[in-house]
């Protein structure tokens, strides 16, 4: 038995090392990926379902590196926020964001909401409200035209802290919405003190949202809870007609999802928008 501990040891620091190399291995590229322009921002469109209209649009962060290729930022974030390296990275993204909308609405579109995904060590930072009023008067955007995305489990982690830093949000006129609803452990008291506009409901509600009953029915909760707090509701991860067709009867106010458009760099965003119809 000795020895097969041993072995069973031996094998899982073998395979923690692999892991653990690989991590090393984007730690070291990634704090030189933002001085060599590897870093790139995607936008997905957000569809009013009332308006008709793309109303706003979601920044995702993408990496290319010119050896390891194209790297998940559900692999990456985590590294960058292990780090600390989310710090300088999400505050590129910030100003990178901005500057995105800002040159939008100076092309003439219509003015679109632009969201940006805010991690934890960024929302627990005590600096982000100044860093976020800084950037948007150092390019000009007013700040309703912001969203930032919290996820529900950053916003609970220390909800006390959340509410504070909510309200500053507020009070500097920057939208806050809860990101992945429904997979955190809010409850409805917290939801009342939180200053936030809008709920995204996760993708997994949305995913069998045609064929399970119970998603079904969590999903319509959401967006019935929601109304009655005065809160918008937008799903995502909206694939197929079947899934839109229930959040619209739902009375669901946004969709995101590839049954629109996946994330795309932001000429194509741009041409996207123009051309855009509703379906
Ligand atoms: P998220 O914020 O929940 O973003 C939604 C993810 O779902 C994105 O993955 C998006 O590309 C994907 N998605 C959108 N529509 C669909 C659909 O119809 N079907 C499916 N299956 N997926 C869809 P992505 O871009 O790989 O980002 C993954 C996560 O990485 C994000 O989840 C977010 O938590 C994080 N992330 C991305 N960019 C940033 C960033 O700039 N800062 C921070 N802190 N986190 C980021
Ligand atoms: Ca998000
Ligand atoms: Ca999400
Ligand atoms: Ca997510």
């Amino acid at each position: 038995a000795k020895q097969e501990g041993r072995n069973n040891y031996r094998f899982f620091t073998a395979e923690m090392q692999a892991t653990s190399s690989r991590n090393l291995q984007l730690v070291n590229a990634l704090r030189y990926a933002l001085e060599r322009n590897q870093l790139s921002l995607h936008y997905q469109p957000q569809v009013s379902l009332h308006q008709n209209c793309v109303i706003g649009t979601e920044a995702l962060l993408r990496w290319h590196h010119p050896e390891l290729g194209s790297i998940s930022p559900a692999e990456f974030i985590p590294i960058a926020e292990d780090s600390g390296l989310i710090i300088s990275i999400g505050e590129w993204v910030l100003r990178q964001a901005v500057k995105q909308a800002k040159l939008w609405m100076e092309e003439g579109h219509a003015p679109l909401i632009m969201a940006v995904n805010i991690s934890a060590i960024q929302f627990r930072h005590p600096d982000l409200p100044n860093l976020v009023t800084q950037i948007l008067e150092e390019i000009g955007l007013a700040p309703e035209y912001l969203e930032l995305e919290l996820t529900e489990g950053v916003a609970m982690y220390d909800p006390q802290a959340a509410i504070e830093m909510m309200n500053n949000l507020h009070e500097l006129g920057i939208r806050v919405s809860i990101d992945d609803f429904g997979t955190g452990y809010s409850s409805l008291s917290y939801l009342k003190k939180f200053k936030v506009y809008k709920l995204k409901i996760d993708q997994s509600f949305v995913r069998d949202i045609s064929t399970d009953p119970e998603d079904k029915a969590i999903v319509s909760a959401i967006i019935s809870m929601s109304k009655s707090l005065g809160l918008q509701t937008i799903a995502e991860g909206v694939e197929t007609v079947e899934q839109l067709t229930y959040l619209r009867a739902q009375g669901c106010d946004e969709v995101q999802g590839y049954f629109y458009s996946k994330p795309m760099p932001a000429e194509q965003a741009e041409e996207y928008f123009r051309e855009f119809k509703l379906r």
